[in-house]
């Protein structure tokens, strides 16, 4: 069980304060949800994931930002694949199948 499945609603609550605010997402240029309705950023938090808005990946700048980091991620663009567990499940299905990763990925889109 991962460490946010252990935590209290408030523990989350807390910790997805401290995500939020160090998340870079805004200066993304795949970024394009600001104003509209749901417009939430740190789309890498178990409770957010992908974004209602943002659908054309123009990079992806994660790899720069602290939370990624200090969570030790690999994968990216988790406003339009989801977060970091439900993407390495994506590529473990896709190695079991024998499927392209990248279409894998794609596909679950
Ligand atoms: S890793 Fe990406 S989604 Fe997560 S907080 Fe940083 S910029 Fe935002
Ligand atoms: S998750 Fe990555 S691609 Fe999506 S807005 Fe944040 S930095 Fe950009």
């Amino acid at each position: 069980m991962s460490e946010e499945m252990k935590m209290s609603p408030e523990e989350m609550e807390k910790r997805l304060k401290m995500v939020e605010s160090a998340c870079i997402c805004k200066g993304c240029p795949s970024y394009t949800a600001l104003g509209k309705e749901d417009d939430y950023i740190a789309y890498c938090f178990p409770t957010r994931g992908e974004s209602k808005n943002i659908s054309d990946e123009k990079g992806c700048i994660c790899g720069t930002c602290p939370v990624y980091a200090e969570m030790d991620f690999i994968t990216a663009y988790y406003c339009t694949r989801s977060i970091e567990m439900k993407q390495k499940e994506a590529i473990a299905e896709a190695l079991w199948k024998g499927h392209s990763v990248w279409d894998h990925l794609k596909r679950r889109r």
